[in-house]
């Protein structure tokens, strides 16, 4: 888990962005699970097992999407029982296959309730239940922060050899752009970092969340941020079709990614290297439509 390539992808935005700033992408789909989700289950998985939080009991959270994945594959690994609550949408079936594949219990939750709905179910069977069920929540789990912290923030350290102006990466949870945030301004705080998010409440970006109307996680923390940049499902879904056509497969979220780093350059008068986070691959996502 971890230790993702960096690569430069400047040749994609060249021509809408000024000379002289350099774009590299984390390409967080080279985690075993496919996603950057695979360094905060980790973490919090880890940090259950020590706490012996974990005895006898069913690990619950309510995910539909690279969580739940990510989830499912570590329980196998690490032989836990997994519970997973999803949304019973149409774009979800990939993902419950997935899961099941490893062997996770996965009860669908009604659409209408959304991911909040799944949330609160997930709450109450761990309050209901506490002998029987932990609840992973990744949303207020400080391990989640933590693994990009411990993880993501020095890798990019380490592979811009320390060159990193910007950083941008979008907000689901909030914890990677906080973690990775927290690490690379403690190394130099002249360092720029934003969260990605919709545009609006009515845009739907598979793993963003648009944060003035959504509840505010413990691991989302502005304060660590010099900014939120508002991306449309048209630009994110046009940015991500551009990496799809150099041979770099990613999924809607990275394009909104993309598409906010574009707008940020464009502000940028200086040289700049900017790094954008890309938290999956375009593959679970291609399924879905067929
Ligand atoms: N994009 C995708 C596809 C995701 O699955 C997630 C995580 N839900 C994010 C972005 C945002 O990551 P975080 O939860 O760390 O804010």
């Amino acid at each position: 888990v971890g230790n993702t390539p960096v690569v430069d992808i400047t040749h994609v935005v060249a021509g809408h962005i000024p000379r002289g700033i350099t774009v590299l992408a984390k390409l967080e789909k080279f985690n075993p699970g496919g996603s950057s989700k695979d360094r905060a289950v980790l973490m919090m998985l880890r940090d259950a097992l020590r706490r012996g939080l974990l005895e006898g009991r069913t690990v619950v959270e309510a995910s539909s999407g690279n969580t739940g994945v990510a989830l499912a594959m570590m329980g196998a690994a690490l032989s836990l029982n997994v519970l997973l609550l999803i949304p019973d949408t149409p774009q979800a079936s990939a993902k419950v296959r997935l899961a099941r594949e490893f062997g996770a219990r996965v009860l669908l939750t009604p659409e209408r309730e959304g991911t909040e709905g799944a949330r609160r179910r997930a709450e109450r069977l761990a309050s209901e239940f506490p002998e029987r069920y932990y609840h992973l929540n990744q949303y207020d789990n400080p391990a989640n922060l933590e693994a990009h912290y411990l993880t993501t923030g020095p890798e990019i350290w380490e592979q811009t050899g320390g060159e990193i102006t910007h950083f941008v990466a979008g907000v689901g949870t909030g914890g990677t752009v906080s973690g990775t945030s927290k690490f690379l301004k403690e190394r130099n705080p002249r360092i720029r970092t934003f969260g990605v998010q919709p545009a609006t409440p009515e845009t739907r970006i598979p793993g963003l969340k648009h944060i003035p109307t959504s509840s505010k996680p413990a691991n989302y923390r502005p304060e660590l941020l010099d900014g939120v940049l508002g991306v449309g499902e048209e630009e994110a879904h046009i940015w991500r079709e551009r990496l799809s056509r150099v041979g770099l497969l990613v999924g809607p979220s990275s394009g909104a990614v993309l598409a906010a780093v574009v707008s940020l350059a464009r502000t940028l008068a200086s040289e700049a290297v900017i790094v954008a986070l890309l938290p999956d691959g375009g593959e679970r996502y291609l399924q879905e439509e067929s």
